[in-house]
């Protein structure tokens, strides 16, 4: 593949991605490769910016002429306060992920709901009137509410940590629920702690599982969960993408049972973003092939 440095001119346009830590992002593999196919004066870097540091950096936008920035842990939450605009969908998930800059002008917006949904669309994971299971209550798993409810599941349970946070999800869902089906919505969330995970009623109802929280990502398993519980059919989906199978997948791919990580998901908002902040499509296939060969997945 082109080797996107070699394109750098006086005339380069910047994208990037904000984040800390920010140095294991896999986002600069996608986009450059997405860029070189286009042959687009165009590079994506990835800056280490703190919390402490992260208004001066969104001010550099406007400044640096930098076309879009997708954030990424810690800011996709604080970042909301500091847009000029917000896309609904930002609104609803109270998360930025996408800052575009048009004409100097911060707007956020959040594609993480719909990348999600896309990767379950084109994984055939059908879960309508069916029960969705969620881990964790951050921008993540507002994300995945969303998606659950926009693929029609008819009860969504969050499981979270801290039960206030989940309970604070639910309730935010339950009113736009309230507003979009003018309070006729069949659909029901609940928050509950993780203690639900070994709860064999649930879980014996469940139809996928879907891990929203970084248990499981650097040292340490997973909260205890009756994997055995599930249906054979229950789907078990990883936001956490890695070479090897996650400790949250682990041991349902032991058992048989159909285990999803979030490389898709994260090519699906990488290539939402991409259409945001360069105002064409990318090349999906180029995007998903720099992820997987990053991975070492081909
Ligand atoms: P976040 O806002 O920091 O949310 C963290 C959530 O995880 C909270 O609910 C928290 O519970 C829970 N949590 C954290 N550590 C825990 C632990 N040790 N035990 C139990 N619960 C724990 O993060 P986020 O932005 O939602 O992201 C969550 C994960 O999704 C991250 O790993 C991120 O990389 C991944 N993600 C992937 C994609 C993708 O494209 N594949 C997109 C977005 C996010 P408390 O409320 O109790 O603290």
């Amino acid at each position: 593949m082109d080797d996107p440095v070699h394109r750098l001119s006086g005339r380069t346009l910047l994208t990037a991605i904000f984040g800390d830590p920010v140095a294991h992002s896999l986002s600069p593999a996608m986009h450059n490769a997405a860029y070189a196919a286009l042959a687009m004066d165009r590079a994506y870097v990835a800056f280490h910016v703190t919390p402490t540091g992260l208004r001066e950096a969104l001010r550099a936008i406007p400044a640096l002429g930098i076309a879009g920035v997708n954030l990424t842990v810690p800011h996709k939450e604080r970042a909301v306060r500091m847009m000029a605009q917000l896309t609904d969908e930002a609104l609803l998930l109270r998360a930025v992920n996408c800052v575009i800059n048009r004409n100097g002008e911060l707007h956020g917006d959040n594609t993480d709901a719909r990348g999600l949904e896309a990767d379950l669309r084109a994984q055939h994971v059908s879960i309508a009137g069916e029960l969705a299971v969620i881990i964790g209550a951050g921008g993540a798993a507002s994300a995945a509410v969303l998606a659950a409810l926009r693929l029609d599941a008819a009860r969504i349970v969050i499981c979270n940590r801290t039960i206030a946070r989940a309970n604070r999800l639910a309730r935010s869902f339950a009113r736009y629920l309230a507003t979009r089906g003018g309070g006729r919505s069949r659909q029901t969330i609940e928050a509950r702690g993780l203690d639900t995970l070994v709860n064999v009623t649930t879980m014996s109802a469940a139809t996928i599982v879907i891990n929203a929280t970084p248990m499981g990502l650097k040292t340490g398993g997973f909260a205890s969960l009756s994997y055995a519980a599930t249906p054979s059919e229950c789907v078990f989906y990883d936001m956490i993408y890695a070479r090897e199978p996650t400790p949250f997948l682990a041991p349902p791919l032991a058992l048989g049972r159909r285990a999803i990580d979030g490389a898709g998901m994260l090519i699906n908002q990488g290539v939402l973003a991409f259409e945001l902040f360069n105002g064409v499509a990318p090349p999906a296939g180029v995007m998903r092939a720099a992820l997987m060969s990053a991975l070492g997945r081909e």
